[in-house]
């Protein structure tokens, strides 16, 4: 096993018949349904990765129809068709690294229902996430996942993800709570799973399967999803520490008794130095580690549930432990969220891994983490969803310093051999993309990695459903 930088080859030049295949998408799509100038495919070669992967054409879905008509055409034509929602994906899984179609399913942005009878809502993959939970509010109804994306991300990118964010504690994450979907094979044969109800183990949960495929399976064009009732009240509680270790105890604590808050983040030593200089709050020098702890219930428990988790919290030995009053814990909320944006713009290169260990071995994973750091002379900044497991792992580094770069990958090797040890997963929420492939071995055993080729190989026996992703290059 030699995991080499996980990065692609060069995109292929276009065949011979590209024109021709242009020319049929043209009629079959309409001509404003279709972008081919390099101007108009610049916006659809990136993602957050930051890496450039030009597409040879766009296809702006409006409708099933045209979702099924492109993938009939490139799927005769054999040429590559990559799904893409609003490309904020971590991993580069929207990127056409091996040339091709990249199909947009933005303008597919129609909540189609909300029923508040069977508390579900049927919607397109293009509906940005932001906007389904404000569809939502009136009726006092959620759709629990929360990536921190989303203002900008779309349903279907958070199903072709398996997206979490910090309430994933409480909740779970994005395939806990979708019914059903409609979809479209690479090549061109529409197929639904699932359903309306919220049983069903008839066949095979074909649902689940799609969910977290990153796009290689099927392209998704409708989706049922699970609501919740939106919780009448939050609190927001911080805690802060005067070591790393004394907050990963707590937050053990925490999930290992009782009923656990709705949200646990995590922020190490640094990341607390990006809140101090933010203004966002005061906190004392000698503060190394906090943790947002979000309380969430009825108006008349909300208090009582609060109290309570302070009371646990108490036998810890915090610096500070507070309730956060309604203005400053929406302050501290927008921080957090702030953080990693902050991070990209503070380092001229930051490296974003999303390791996730069980929660009993987080003191080990951050014990670990600070040696890693210490050896590797690259600063490392920690923060994110301690109640998971789930650690933002920030390398800050600087392309001009040769001896830094040079440590990059046996550093990150490192983290990730770390992370298995304790029996976690390379990544809790961005998936593997092109990014994360060589490294895919180590994981995932080999019989199951067959299985999941063999699963890929039935969707897509041509494999033009966005190749070049997932699987490490054979
Ligand atoms: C500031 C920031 C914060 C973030 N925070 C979080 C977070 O808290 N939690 C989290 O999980 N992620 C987070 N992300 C990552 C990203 O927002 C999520 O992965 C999101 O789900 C991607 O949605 P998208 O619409 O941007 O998808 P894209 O980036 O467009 O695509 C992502 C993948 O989904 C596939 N895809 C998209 N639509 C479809 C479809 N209809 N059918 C089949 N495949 C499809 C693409 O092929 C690609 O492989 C964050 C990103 C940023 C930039």
């Amino acid at each position: 096993m030699n995991p080499s930088p996980p990065w692609p080859p060069p995109a292929a030049p276009c065949p011979d018949h590209w024109p021709a295949l242009l020319n049929r998408l043209s009629q079959a799509v309409g001509r404003e349904s279709l972008l081919s100038s390099a101007a108009e495919r610049e916006a659809y070669g990136r993602d957050n990765t930051g890496c450039r992967h030009l597409p040879w054409a766009v296809v702006l879905a409006e409708n099933r129809q045209q979702v099924e008509q492109t993938l009939r055409l490139c799927h005769e034509a054999a040429v590559p068709v990559i799904p893409r929602g609003a490309g904020t994906g971590n991993v580069g899984g929207a990127l056409a690294v091996q040339g091709g179609v990249v199909l947009s399913l933005q303008r597919m942005n129609r909540i189609v229902e909300i029923s508040v009878a069977d508390r579900l809502a049927v919607v397109e993959p293009g509906v940005i996430h932001a906007d389904l939970q404000a569809r939502l509010r009136p009726h006092a109804l959620c759709w629990p996942p929360d990536p921190s994306s989303s203002r900008s991300c779309s349903i279907g990118g958070n199903l072709a993800m398996c997206a979490g964010g910090p309430h994933a504690v409480h909740y779970g994450v994005t395939r806990d709570w979708v019914l059903g979907l409609e979809a479209v094979l690479a090549d061109g044969r529409l197929f639904r799973t699932g359903g309306r109800t919220s049983k069903g183990v008839v066949g095979y949960d074909m649902t689940r399967l799609l969910i977290g495929s990153e796009g290689t399976l099927a392209v998704i064009t409708q989706a049922t999803l699970k609501l919740a009732p939106k919780p009448e009240a939050r609190r927001l509680v911080r805690a802060l520490f005067p070591s790393v270790a004394e907050a990963t105890r707590g937050v053990c604590a925490l999930m290992a008794e009782g009923e656990p808050p709705a949200a646990i983040e995590f922020l190490d030593a640094s990341a607390l130095d990006l809140l101090r200089q933010s203004g966002a709050v005061s906190l004392p020098a000698e503060g190394r580690a906090m943790l947002l702890l979000e309380v969430t219930g009825s108006h008349a428990h909300i208090q009582s549930l609060t109290d309570a988790t302070l009371q646990r919290l108490s036998r810890f030995a915090c610096l500070e432990l507070l309730q956060a009053g309604a203005e400053e814990a929406t302050t501290l909320w927008a921080a957090r969220y702030a953080l990693s944006p902050t991070l990209k713009k503070l380092a001229p290169r930051r490296i974003n891994e999303d390791v996730v260990v069980p929660v009993s071995r987080l003191p080990e994973l951050m014990e670990g983490l600070a040696e890693i750091a210490r050896k590797s002379q690259i600063p490392i900044v920690n923060f994110g969803h301690a109640g998971n497991g789930n650690i933002h792992v920030n390398l800050l580094v600087d392309p001009a310093n040769s001896p830094q770069m040079a440590a990059v990958n046996p550093t990150l090797e490192q983290v990730f051999r770390l992370v298995l040890a304790l029996d976690g997963s390379l990544s809790g929420e961005h998936g593997v993309g092109i990014q994360k492939q060589a490294f895919l071995p180590w994981e995932v055993d080999p019989v199951a990695l067959m299985l999941q080729q063999r699963i890929k190989a039935a969707f897509d026996p041509q494999a033009i459903l966005n190749p070049g992703k997932i699987f490490p290059a054979q």
